[in-house]
């Protein structure tokens, strides 16, 4: 009687170890079949454009990592779904790259994004009279400035997380875009990629803040400009420039919608406009479709 008893304790143990080892399956098996990447926009985009990449069926805690061409993506909530924000730099290689989630029950899905090539066609810009003249002395003058200007607007330090958590606004009421973003601009010998959009502003129209960050640059540039960048946390950066007057200082975290600065006509520019710039990770991206992600 006693072998009897114990044989069928083991068997019970047996079946429940199966039992724990079919829950273990389904549990990962539940993680799969509900996880899917959806990928803003769908499939492809153009050389310069961002991309919104979003998590459903999966919580936070079920991901191990995200990677773009084999480097890793940050990862946050936003609107309650896990995503990562990616810049394509206007210079990248076309082609069809992975978008790699592995989960931390060691499965794995992907998906595959197709960067397009741009037009970046060429229209010629003289150095303004503000600024000396189209003189090829100025240009190189010009260039270099701006060079260094470039410096200064690389190594902005950015918040760990996202500060933000609604969707990102435009910087003035009404916006038309006078200059895309993406095209060459032949100063002489130099040429110039327009790495951001010109906003059609009278001087003294309100800018605002594009979403809630913190004012890392507060300044004046020769050809930038009164200048106004804000970090809004995990790489993602706003550039407002060419501005008459700045409202804000440097550390001052500031909310979306507040007032920030009045648009002018400094700097480098023909006539009154706000510049405006929107950075991924250091990459320079088309701030309408930047906006244009956000639902
Ligand atoms: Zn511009």
């Amino acid at each position: 009687m006693k072998i009897f008893n114990l044989d069928k304790k083991n068997k019970s143990y047996r079946f429940v170890i199966l039992f724990i080892f079919f829950l273990f399956l389904f549990e990962n098996q539940h993680v799969n079949a509900m996880a899917s990447i959806s990928i803003i926009p769908k499939n492809a985009v153009f050389q310069g454009e961002p991309v919104l990449i979003q998590i459903s069926g999966v919580k936070l805690s079920d991901i191990k990592k995200i990677t773009f061409d084999n480097k890793s993506l940050k990862f946050f909530i936003y609107k309650n779904i896990p995503s990562a924000l990616l810049g394509i730099d206007l210079n990248k290689k076309i082609g069809d790259y992975k978008i790699k989630l592995d989960y931390k029950n060691g499965s794995s899905s992907e998906q595959f994004l197709t960067v397009k090539e741009r037009n970046k066609y060429q229209v010629a810009m003289e150095v303004p009279e503000n600024l000396g003249g189209n003189s090829s002395e100025n240009q190189t003058k010009v260039i270099n400035t701006l060079s260094i200007e470039n410096n200064v607007l690389s190594v902005i330090k950015t918040f760990a997380k996202p500060l933000w958590s609604k969707k990102f606004i435009y910087p003035i009421l009404n916006h038309t875009v006078t200059d895309e973003y993406g095209y060459s601009r032949q100063t002489g010998v130099y040429t110039l990629a327009h790495k951001g959009v010109d906003l059609k502003a009278d001087v003294g129209t309100k800018v605002v803040a594009m979403n809630k960050g913190i004012v890392r640059i507060a300044k004046t540039f020769q050809v930038y400009g009164k200048t106004i960048v804000i970090d809004h946390g995990e790489g993602v950066m706003t550039f407002y420039m060419h501005l008459s007057k700045i409202k804000v200082n440097v550390g001052e975290l500031v909310q979306q919608g507040q007032l920030i600065g009045i648009s002018g006509d400094t700097g480098y520019v023909i006539g009154p406009h706000l510049h405006l710039t929107v950075r991924i990770n250091n990459i320079s991206i088309d701030p309408i479709k930047f906006l244009e992600l956000f639902k």
